[in-house]
């Protein structure tokens, strides 16, 4: 297919025409806040609202996952309107996240710590009142825990599991502050369902699934 040219953050780069800008920018090493977007999906969920960048032509910023390069395009993620949108997604999805990275599994290696110091953000919202879930922790997998209280509601492991394993333990269940990433008929994780093989918890971001031999005392 043939390639493009264009330009982002001042850095030229080539990218496949149709490529989002998400992935290209990602392929040159330029990092978008991103937690939702999965590169094999045909169709972009663009709900965690956190890849905005500015775009040359465009009145307003556009979502990275969703937008298409094109040759000469000129994009700048560290855009003042772009940025402010995006901590504004980051700020609401920390309102219902309980921050105790020093206890956490994932410290170190979640996509949230990046993303806030990507924005220069604190983990913690002060402007937003914090409103948690309080949703049981499912200890029942062998390998791997599930702490739903810590999830982001992206979706990497649903896809992980239907597409790369071809089972579907996962899927999301009720709607708006409700919603919930949960195994099919709320079994516990540990059901004969799942195939143990942890591919959910290699995709999770945060410290949602977790390998129980990497837990911290
Ligand atoms: S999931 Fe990430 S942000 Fe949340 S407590 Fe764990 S390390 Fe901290
Ligand atoms: S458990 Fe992890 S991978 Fe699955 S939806 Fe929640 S944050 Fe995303």
């Amino acid at each position: 297919m043939k390639n493009v040219s264009l330009t982002i953050d001042g850095q030229k780069i080539t990218a496949r025409a149709g490529e989002k800008i998400l992935w290209a920018a990602l392929a040159n090493d330029i990092y978008i806040p991103n937690l939702c977007a999965i590169k094999e999906k045909p169709e972009p969920n663009a709900s965690c609202r956190l890849c905005f960048v500015e775009v040359e032509g465009e009145a307003e910023p556009v979502t990275a996952c969703t937008h298409e390069v094109n040759d000469g395009m000129v994009v700048n993620t560290r855009g003042e309107k772009a940025l402010r949108l995006a901590r504004a997604g980051f700020e609401l999805l920390m309102a219902s996240h309980p921050v105790d990275c020093a206890h956490c599994t994932a410290n170190g290696d979640c996509e949230l710590q990046k993303i806030a110091r990507h924005l220069k953000v604190s983990l913690k919202t002060k402007r937003l009142r914090l409103l948690l879930h309080n949703l049981p922790i499912d200890d029942s997998n062998p390998l791997f825990t599930y702490d739903p209280n810590k999830c982001v509601l992206c979706g990497r492991c649903i896809w992980a599991c239907r597409q790369d394993v071809k089972s579907g333990v996962f899927g999301f269940a009720h709607r708006g502050f409700e919603r919930v990433m949960t195994t099919f008929g709320d079994e516990p994780i540990g059901s004969d369902r799942c195939l143990n093989c942890s591919r959910c918890v290699e995709a999770c971001p945060t410290g949602a699934l977790t390998f129980k031999d990497e837990r911290k005392s």
